[in-house]
Protein backbone atom coordinates (compact mmCIF):
# COMPACT_ATOMS: atom_id res chain seq x y z
CA UNK A 1 0.00 0.00 0.00
CA UNK A 2 1.51 3.18 -0.98
CA UNK A 3 1.28 6.00 1.94
CA UNK A 4 -1.84 8.54 1.82
CA UNK A 5 -1.14 12.10 2.26
CA UNK A 6 -3.83 13.93 3.68
CA UNK A 7 -2.39 17.14 6.10
CA UNK A 8 -4.90 19.21 7.25
CA UNK A 9 -7.60 16.77 5.77
CA UNK A 10 -6.70 17.40 2.12
CA UNK A 11 -6.45 14.91 -0.09
CA UNK A 12 -2.98 14.19 -1.52
CA UNK A 13 -1.27 16.92 0.99
CA UNK A 14 2.17 16.10 2.36
CA UNK A 15 2.14 19.40 4.38
CA UNK A 16 1.28 23.00 3.68
CA UNK A 17 3.32 26.02 5.53
CA UNK A 18 2.75 29.91 5.27
CA UNK A 19 6.09 31.15 3.07
CA UNK A 20 8.88 33.23 5.46
CA UNK A 21 9.37 35.07 1.75
CA UNK A 22 5.96 36.21 0.75
CA UNK A 23 3.33 35.26 4.25
CA UNK A 24 1.00 33.27 1.83
CA UNK A 25 -0.01 29.85 2.03
CA UNK A 26 1.90 26.91 0.08
CA UNK A 27 1.53 23.68 0.17
CA UNK A 28 3.33 20.23 -1.09
CA UNK A 29 1.02 17.56 -2.79
CA UNK A 30 1.27 14.27 -3.91
CA UNK A 31 -0.03 14.96 -7.64
CA UNK A 32 -1.89 11.60 -8.18
CA UNK A 33 -3.18 11.51 -4.77
CA UNK A 34 -4.45 15.03 -4.80
CA UNK A 35 -5.88 14.66 -8.51
CA UNK A 36 -3.27 16.53 -10.42
CA UNK A 37 -1.18 16.07 -13.75
CA UNK A 38 1.10 14.01 -12.34
CA UNK A 39 2.88 13.77 -15.77
CA UNK A 40 5.78 16.33 -15.53
CA UNK A 41 6.72 14.60 -12.06
CA UNK A 42 4.88 12.50 -9.33
CA UNK A 43 4.99 15.39 -6.57
CA UNK A 44 3.57 19.21 -6.90
CA UNK A 45 3.97 22.19 -5.10
CA UNK A 46 0.92 25.12 -5.03
CA UNK A 47 0.92 28.81 -4.08
CA UNK A 48 -2.47 28.32 -2.33
CA UNK A 49 -3.03 32.07 -2.42
CA UNK A 50 -2.69 32.00 -6.45
CA UNK A 51 -3.09 28.54 -7.43
CA UNK A 52 -0.04 28.23 -9.30
CA UNK A 53 1.19 24.33 -9.58
CA UNK A 54 4.59 23.26 -10.72
CA UNK A 55 5.16 19.72 -10.52
CA UNK A 56 8.66 18.04 -8.97
CA UNK A 57 10.75 14.80 -10.10
CA UNK A 58 11.23 14.26 -6.08
CA UNK A 59 9.91 14.76 -2.93
CA UNK A 60 13.16 16.46 -1.77
CA UNK A 61 13.00 18.81 -5.06
CA UNK A 62 9.45 19.95 -3.89
CA UNK A 63 10.35 20.36 -0.56
CA UNK A 64 13.44 22.97 -1.47
CA UNK A 65 10.95 24.64 -3.58
CA UNK A 66 8.81 25.05 -1.13
CA UNK A 67 10.23 27.28 1.46
CA UNK A 68 10.57 30.23 -1.66
CA UNK A 69 7.39 30.44 -4.04
CA UNK A 70 8.84 33.74 -5.83
CA UNK A 71 10.89 31.24 -7.38
CA UNK A 72 7.71 29.47 -8.93
CA UNK A 73 4.90 31.36 -8.61
CA UNK A 74 4.42 34.37 -11.33
CA UNK A 75 2.12 36.07 -8.83
CA UNK A 76 4.47 35.75 -6.02
CA UNK A 77 7.18 36.86 -8.08
CA UNK A 78 5.77 39.96 -8.79
CA UNK A 79 4.92 40.42 -5.49
CA UNK A 80 7.92 41.80 -4.47
ZN1 LIG B 1 1.76 32.98 -5.37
Amino acid sequence: MPRLYAFNGLAGCVEQRRSRETGRLVGLYHAEQAHLDATPGPWATICEAHGHIVNHRTLALARAHLANPRGWCETCAQDA
